[in-house]
């Protein structure tokens, strides 16, 4: 990969960028996709899809990602996971995309879809007990928690889905929301209210995670009075919100105050042949079929860019 310069280098291997390769690779652009981790993004903590269309029966997030990543590579992508990138940078018309483990790939063209990273409470705890109770993947973890109790942080779509997830092996699944109204859709609400499992825990904050080798107990904080209780869990899964996984290019590229990329209609950044796409970029819908749809526009946007060039 580091042999040749590439038409396109689609950094992030979620829906975002798999689209994005599978329309520069039917639009005979040589493309690399490259990824910290195997290809699906977060489609591969999500358990079921089903709102994507054109499959009407719930389909595992895996086999979604599988299904692009096949398409992506029968189109000519090469894609690569286990690489890093580090750092973005201009020399004249040619991008150098550093990786971690050192290196530059050559590009015409970059297309951003490194997505965002799960935002972390900050309490005393939190970060001792990662992986002995504390968790931010249902999916990964959900299965060592047969029979337990558990909490779920958060009232967003995330929260409520995974809370309604995680009632396949818990006992007791407490929903610990700090405002009294979830933010997650309807649908979902329906589902946790009709859910047996689920008891919603309003108003109420973490404000320490403890035990002793694996979590034992968590202290909460009543949003509105400051009271503080305890309360006895197994696991605490946290579903508050992401970050945007925008460092290596914020130098070449407008953010916005919480860090998201902005892009025009056409995907561009401020950096003629940088695209974003997907889940960090700035847009009002952050989903599956939002992030294929930024990967087919930013595809056609840096096929135009090239045909210019040339
Ligand atoms: P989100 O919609 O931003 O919700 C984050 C939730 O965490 C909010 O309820 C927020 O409380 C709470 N929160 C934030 N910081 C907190 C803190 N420090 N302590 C306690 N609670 C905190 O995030 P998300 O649920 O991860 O969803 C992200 C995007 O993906 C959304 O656009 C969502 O629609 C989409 N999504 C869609 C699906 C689906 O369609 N099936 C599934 C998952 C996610 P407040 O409500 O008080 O702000």
């Amino acid at each position: 990969m580091f042999d040749r310069v590439w038409d396109v280098i689609v950094v992030g291997a979620g829906p975002g960028g798999l689209a994005s390769a599978i329309y520069t690779g039917r639009s005979n652009l040589s493309t690399l996709v490259v990824d910290a981790m195997f290809p699906g993004g977060q489609l591969l903590i999500t358990e079921m899809i089903e709102n994507y269309p054109g499959f009407p029966e719930p389909m595992a997030g895996f086999e979604l990602s599988d299904k692009m990543k096949k398409q992506a590579e029968k189109f000519g992508a090469v894609i690569e996971t286990g690489h890093s990138v580090s750092s973005v940078s201009v020399d004249g018309d040619i991008f150098l995309v550093g990786m971690e483990s050192g290196g530059n790939v050559k590009s015409k063209t970059v297309i951003w879809a490194a997505g965002s990273t799960p935002k972390k409470l900050g309490v005393p705890g939190e970060a001792e007990f990662l992986g002995r109770g504390v968790s931010y993947c249902a999916v990964c973890d959900g299965a060592l928690f047969k029979d337990r109790d558990v909490a779920v942080i958060g009232g967003g779509d995330s929260a409520l889905e995974e809370a309604l997830f995680l009632t396949k092996f818990a006992k007791k699944v407490y929903l610990i929301h700090r405002r009294d109204k979830f933010r997650a859709v309807p649908i979902l609400q329906d589902r946790v209210r009709d859910n047996k499992k689920i008891e919603a825990v309003m108003n109420k904050a973490v404000d320490s995670v403890s035990g002793e080798q694996f979590v034992e107990e968590l202290t909460l904080k009543d949003t509105e009075t400051a009271d503080l209780g305890d309360l006895k869990v197994d696991g605490i899964f946290i579903f508050i919100g992401h970050e945007p996984n925008a460092a290596p290019i914020v130098h070449l590229a407008e953010v916005d105050d919480r860090g998201y990329v902005v892009t025009d209609d056409e995907m561009k950044t401020a950096t003629p042949g940088l695209f974003a796409v997907g889940d960090v970029r700035k847009k009002p819908l952050k989903q599956v079929v939002t992030a294929a749809a930024d990967g087919a526009v930013a595809a056609m946007s840096a096929s135009k860019y090239l045909e210019e060039k040339e």
